[in-house]
């Protein structure tokens, strides 16, 4: 075979022929798979690491920072198009902003803002009578919390009254509060609100070989530094411990041996549109909550006409995402705000409250106003008048937002659609997504609490964004939840498909309830504990 047919018509060499003999084939290589793979790696497994789309080179990230912050915004990671076409209905949900298909997966984009969920999260129907209980409580994640905090490195202190118990410290110390943060202060502590750091993984100080923030600002969607966290670092990592990583891979179907007991291989397309086979021992799927669903779907076979692990029918089922509300206007002091890009605290207060019973997060934002440069393309005057505009704008801006939880409905949720194709063919993911009215009221709940701080402080309001206005943290959860019984849920509590023993499952698609805190640090505990656990019998 000539080295242009190894390398599946990408044009750099790089054989993409299936390894001969792999003990772990992992689907994705996001946080989810990486960390999977670079554990499994290490404990002497040989993992074979198939990615859908490509390896994007370090040392161009300055470039693809400039592409962004020019006006016009450039997509710095090639999301959208025909490899990840999608259609939905319902309200709305805008996938191709809410995922990267690359080395990396979603991190590569991501904020980086990582919290433990808290206790409430893992048994909401037994303390609540609403959503589902999880198969596994605070407890058995707990010591993956803390060996996903030191793998991500995670910057933050122990000043949150109101965060699930934890001993060890954070590997990296806190940022410090943001000067808005300062302005906000006085107001919350009046209304008796309790402000506290945002656990970030972005480092602080040099950590793992990575450089410390340089406060660029941008770091969502592009860190230049590397002080963000993103899953390349663990990528790295994997193959330095023997794991084999084929970008440009995308699995078209996974296939099952003719009892339809186990999964034998994962099939593959290279751009090029040949198909290869990947046998494995074991298979982790860590495509991300949407491809995750959509796979399992795509690998229906005669003995699985629904879709594979799915003879309880919920995969697809159960989509939900954080919702954002927000509200925010103008002071009259200096704010700093868009200087900086990130932020450095919040208030989990009302994350355990009962009225409403969804749990939600508050959030100081740090990046509140208009972009001069876009502000200036879009104003009606020039010259002098002009800058006394963007003067008066400009750092001038103060707001909150927040996430607030969505509670599983088997409604929403991803489908194929018959009639949309990829660009291999395949019947691209149809998302049906819609509030239920107990959402629209903690979201009312939220823009409340965010008024009476935001008024406090002695902001005209001048926007906010509620039950109609709301959008979708970017956070796919939801659609192979883990539980007990293989009639109601797809994988059990070791992220193990109920009907296939040799595949996992790993990801927020795993979630059966969401919480409101950002997935990632869960997602990576997780995947720690599963690979933890298929590393014992490598
Ligand atoms: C703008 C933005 C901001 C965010 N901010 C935060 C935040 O502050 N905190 C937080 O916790 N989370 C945040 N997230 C979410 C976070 O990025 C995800 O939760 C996380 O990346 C999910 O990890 P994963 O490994 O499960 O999936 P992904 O990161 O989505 O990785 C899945 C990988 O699988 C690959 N893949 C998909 N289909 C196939 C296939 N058929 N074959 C082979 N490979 C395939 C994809 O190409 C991708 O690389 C944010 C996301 C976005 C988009
Ligand atoms: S602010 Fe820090 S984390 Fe964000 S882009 Fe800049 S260096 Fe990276």
């Amino acid at each position: 075979m000539s080295a242009g047919a190894d390398d599946g018509g990408v044009g750099d060499g790089a054989d993409r022929t299936p390894s001969p003999r792999a003990d772990v084939c992992v689907v994705g290589s996001g946080p989810a798979g990486a960390l999977a793979a670079h554990r499994l790696a290490g404990a002497g497994a040989d993992v074979v690491v198939l990615e859908a789309g490509p390896r994007f080179d370090f040392d161009e990230r300055r470039e693809q920072q400039e592409e962004f912050i020019r006006p016009g915004m450039g997509d710095p990671w090639e999301m959208g198009g025909a490899r990840d076409a999608y259609t939905d209905s319902g309200r709305g949900y805008p996938l191709n902003a809410a995922r990267v298909k690359g080395v990396g997966g979603s991190t590569l984009h991501w904020q980086g803002m990582v919290m433990r969920l808290h206790e409430r999260d893992f048994e909401l129907e037994s303390r609540h009578g609403v959503g589902v209980d999880w198969p596994i409580d605070y407890e058995d994640l707990r010591p993956y919390y803390a060996a996903a905090e030191r793998a991500l490195g995670v910057a933050g202190a122990a000043d949150n009254p109101y965060a699930p118990p934890r001993e060890e410290p954070f590997p990296l110390p806190a940022f410090p509060p943001s000067h808005s943060d300062s302005l906000f202060a006085p107001a919350c502590e009046r209304l008796g609100i309790d402000m506290h750091s945002v656990p970030n993984a972005r480092n602080s100080e040099p950590y793992d070989g990575r450089a410390s923030c340089q406060g660029y600002g941008t770091c969502k969607p592009i860190c230049p530094s590397g002080a963000k966290y993103t899953a390349e670092s663990h990528v790295a990592k994997a193959t330095e411990a023997g794991a084999r990583i084929v970008d440009h891979a995308a699995v078209q179907r996974l296939v099952h041996d003719d009892a339809g007991e186990t999964v034998e291989a994962a099939v593959y397309a290279t751009p090029d549109g040949t198909e290869r086979r990947q046998p494995a021992d074991r298979f982790v799927l860590a495509a991300g909550g949407v491809e995750n669903a959509r796979l399992l779907l795509l690998s229906a076979s005669e003995l699985y006409p629904d879709g594979l692990a799915n003879s309880s029918g919920a995969v697809g089922r159960f989509f939900m995402d954080h919702l954002f509300a927000g509200a925010g206007g103008q002071l009259d002091e200096p704010t700093r705000q868009n200087h900086v890009g990130f932020n450095t605290s919040e208030t989990h207060q009302f994350y355990d409250d009962t009225d409403p019973v969804e749990g939600m997060k508050l959030e100081f934002l740090n990046y509140a106003g208009p972009s001069p440069v876009m502000q200036a393309l879009g104003a009606e005057t020039w010259g002098e008048e002009l800058l006394e505009q963007l003067q008066a704008s400009y750092g001038t801006h103060v707001a909150m937002g927040g996430l607030v939880e969505q509670l599983p409905d088997a409604d929403n949720r991803v489908t194929l659609d018959p009639d949309v194709r990829d660009d291999h063919g395949n019947p691209v993911p149809h998302i049906e997504w819609s509030l239920s009215e107990r959402t629209r009221g903690a979201l009312r709940r939220a823009n409340e609490i965010q008024h009476a701080i935001l008024e406090e402080l002695g902001v005209d309001v001048e926007w906010t964004v509620g039950p109609e206005a709301t959008g979708p943290a970017y956070h796919q959860m939801g659609t192979t939840r883990m539980g007990t019984d293989p009639a109601t849920s797809v994988v059990d509590a070791d992220c193990r498909a109920h009907d296939l023993p040799n595949l996992r499952i790993v990801g927020s698609s795993v979630f059966p309830t969401g919480g409101a805190m950002n997935p990632t640090l869960t997602i990576a505990a997780l995947a720690l504990r599963v690979a933890e656990s298929m590393a014992e019998s490598v």
